[in-house]
């Protein structure tokens, strides 16, 4: 008996080969990136700040906060994301948001489950970044929807997909060519329709790409407005360089 699973996924990757996440190259095995690929992904794996998690170029030591976090507190409690926002990681998650590539879904919610592990192992709740339900309509998925809920299936976490609703249509974070345009574009543009099923717990909100940080501001804002005890965020990626910002 316990035989079957292994040979059910043997069975599956014979007649779907997994891909490379990146090239959509036939892969040995597993979820992932190819060689190649793994070589031009820069991962976030290194000195973050702890809160926001921009990376350090040397390591200040555990805890350290960037300046922006030290002036001004982020209402989120942290953010993390797996991979740097450049050219090489731009091609697969633009595809997964704008040309229905669904079946990437699997691969990016293993990683988020992998380098998500700290802001998992207390989360409560998983929570996606919700578009304006005009959006919705004309794309007809949510990118972060998707990857939230294939992350809590994975994690065996609470989901609540509506927990966070958009209240007004914002433009695309990545048009925006300012930080101040930014934050105010999505400012008081997020409210919890029901905040009994977030008060008193530690929300963890999936995102694609954290742009300026702006978004997920206004999410946490909301969410502890409503109650939350612990805002924390996980994306796949993180715009590190501010030419890297458009999308
Ligand atoms: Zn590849
Ligand atoms: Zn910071």
């Amino acid at each position: 008996m316990r035989m079957l699973p292994k040979l059910k996924s043997g069975l599956l990757d014979l007649l779907f080969p997994p891909l490379c996440i990146i090239c959509r190259e036939p892969l040995g095995g597993g979820h992932g990136f190819c060689a190649a690929c793994w070589m031009e992904i820069v991962f976030l794996d290194g000195p973050v700040c702890d809160c926001c998690g921009l990376p350090f170029g040397v390591d200040p030591g555990e805890g350290t906060l960037c300046a922006a976090c030290l002036a001004k507190p982020p209402a989120y409690d942290r953010a993390r994301a797996i991979l740097v926002y450049d050219q090489a990681s731009r091609g697969p998650i633009l595809a997964l948001k704008h040309a229905d590539r669904l079946e990437l879904v699997p691969g990016f919610a293993h990683w988020l489950e992998r380098s998500g592990r700290a802001l998992l192992a207390d989360a409560d709740l998983i929570v996606p970044v919700p578009l304006h339900r005009f959006r919705l309509w004309r794309r007809r998925y949510n990118q972060a929807a998707e990857l939230a809920r294939a992350l809590a299936r994975r994690t065996s976490r609470p989901l609540a997909v509506g927990a966070l609703e958009r209240t007004r249509p914002t433009q695309s974070q990545g048009a925006m060519n300012s930080a101040k345009g930014r934050r105010r574009n999505v400012q008081g543009a997020f409210r919890v329709p029901q905040p009994a099923l977030v008060v008193g717990r530690n929300i963890l909100a999936v995102d694609d790409v954290l742009t300026t940080g702006a978004t997920a501001e206004a999410c946490a804002r909301a969410l502890k407005r409503a109650g939350a005890a612990k805002v924390q965020i996980l994306a796949l990626a993180r715009v590190v360089k501010a030419s890297d910002v458009l999308i």
